[in-house]
C-alpha cells in the first residue's frame, strides 16, 4: 500500500486534534508516515503510533522555531524525497495551507486546500470541498504530480488504530531561503481557557442580537457550560462588542464544528460562508423569517436574553 505523508501540527510534542482527524483521513488513502519538526518532535511518536502512523519521520532544529514557514517546507520536501508518497496532507491552519502551497510549487503538483472530506479513488485520493460560500460541495483530485491537500479541521472523528510508529530521523538541509524571515519576538496570547475557534467540536456565536458587549458574557456562559469557543457575526466584531479574532465568516475565520449555536445572527451569506459545514447548526433569533433558519437542523424562535441562560442552566443541570 502506498504512503501517505501527514504534516504533525504539535506544541513540544504534543500533538494537536487536527493531526489525529488527518491520520484518519489518511488511513483511506494509504499508510500514514508522520513529518514532525522542531523541538519534541520525537515525542510526538506514541500518538501518533496509536491512532495509525505506520512511522514517523522526526527532526528537531532551531531553525522551525526561528524562522517562518521556509524551514518546514524544506523538511516535507525531504521527506517528500524519501518516501515517494500517494499524497502529502497537512491541516488547514493558514500557516498548513502556506506550507502546502510552497511544497507543491516545489513538487511541480496541484494543491487542494480546505478539504473536508478525502476518499480513495482510482487515479489518487479525490477531496471533497465546500465552496463559494458553501453554495457548492465540489469533489477534485489532483492531475499533476504527488497530491497536497490541506484539511480543515473537524472534518474527520478521531479513530485510535494502533501501528508501529517506528521514529526515524529526518535528515534535512535547509535552503537559502530558509532563514529569509526571522522571528523576533513572541507574545503568547491571553489564554481565555476555551478551545480554539476553527479546531472546538462545538462553536456558540453571537450577532448583533446580543445587543453590547456586556452582553456577550451570556454568550461566553453557554460556550463554557459546553466546553465550546465563543465566535461572532461581523456585526458584533465592527461594534467593538468582541474581537475579532472570533469573528466567523468570509472575512473571518471558517469554522465546521459538530456543533454551532447561533444567537442573535440573521444569516448573512457572509456569515454563513464561514460556519455552513457544521455537522449540527442551531439557531436563536427573535424573527420567524430569519434567513438563518433556512440552513439550521434546530430553530428556537425566541428571545436570547431569555432562551440562552435556560439553555446554559439546563446543559449545567444534566451535567451536574
Ligand atoms: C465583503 C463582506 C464581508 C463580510 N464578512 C462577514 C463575515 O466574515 N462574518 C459575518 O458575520 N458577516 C460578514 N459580513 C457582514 C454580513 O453581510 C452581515 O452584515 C452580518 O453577518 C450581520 O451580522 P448579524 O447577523 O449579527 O446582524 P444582523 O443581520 O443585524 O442580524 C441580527 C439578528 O439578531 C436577531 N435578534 C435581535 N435581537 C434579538 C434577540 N433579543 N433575541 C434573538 N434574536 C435577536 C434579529 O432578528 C436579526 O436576525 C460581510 C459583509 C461584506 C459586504
Amino acid at each position: 500500500m502506498a504512503e501517505v505523508l501527514v504534516y504533525v501540527d504539535h506544541v513540544d510534542g504534543a500533538v494537536r486534534k487536527p493531526t489525529l482527524e488527518l491520520l484518519t483521513l489518511a488511513r483511506r488513502v494509504g499508510e500514514p508516515v508522520a513529518v514532525a519538526l522542531g523541538n519534541g518532535a520525537g515525542d510526538t511518536a506514541a500518538t501518533l503510533a496509536e491512532h495509525g502512523a505506520v512511522k514517523v519521520l522526526a527532526h528537531e532544529a532551531a531553525e522551525y522555531a526561528d524562522y517562518l514557514v521556509v524551514p518546514k517546507v524544506d523538511a516535507l520536501q525531504a521527506a517528500h524525497e524519501a518516501v515517494s508518497p500517494a499524497a502529502v496532507l497537512v491541516p488547514s491552519s493558514a500557516e498548513g495551507k502556506e506550507i502546502a502551497a510552497r511544497l507543491a510549487l516545489r513538487l511541480g503538483s496541484g494543491v487542494i486546500t480546505d478539504a473536508i472530506d478525502l476518499e480513495t479513488g482510482d487515479q489518487g485520493p479525490v477531496a471533497t470541498q465546500s465552496v463559494f460560500a458553501a453554495a457548492f460541495t465540489t469533489k477534485s483530485r489532483v492531475s499533476k504530480g504527488t497530491p497536497v491537500i490541506t484539511v480543515k479541521p473537524n472534518s474527520a472523528a478521531v479513530e485510535a488504530a494502533p501501528a508501529a510508529g517506528a521514529v526515524e530521523a529526518l535528515s534535512v538541509s535547509f535552503s537559502a531561503a530558509a532563514t529569509g524571515t526571522k522571528v523576533t519576538s513572541r507574545t503568547p496570547r491571553e489564554s481565555t481557557g476555551r478551545p480554539e475557534l476553527t479546531e472546538a467540536a462545538i462553536v456558540v456565536s453571537g450577532g448583533r442580537g446580543v445587543n453590547g458587549a456586556e452582553n456577550f458574557g451570556l454568550i461566553e456562559a453557554l460556550a463554557d457550560s459546553l466546553g465550546a469557543a465563543v465566535g461572532a457575526s461581523r456585526a458584533a466584531v465592527d461594534a467593538g462588542w468582541y474581537p475579532h479574532t472570533n469573528q466567523v465568516g468570509q472575512t473571518g475565520k471558517s469554522v465546521s464544528p459538530q456543533l454551532y449555536i447561533a444567537s442573535g445572527i440573521s444569516g448573512a451569506i457572509q456569515h454563513r460562508a464561514g460556519m455552513q459545514t457544521s455537522k449540527t447548526i442551531v439557531a436563536i433569533n427573535k424573527d420567524a423569517e430569519a434567513p438563518i433558519f433556512d440552513l439550521v437542523d434546530y430553530g428556537v424562535v425566541g428571545d436570547l436574553f431569555d432562551v440562552v441562560p435556560q439553555l446554559t442552566e439546563e446543559v449545567n443541570t444534566r451535567k451536574g
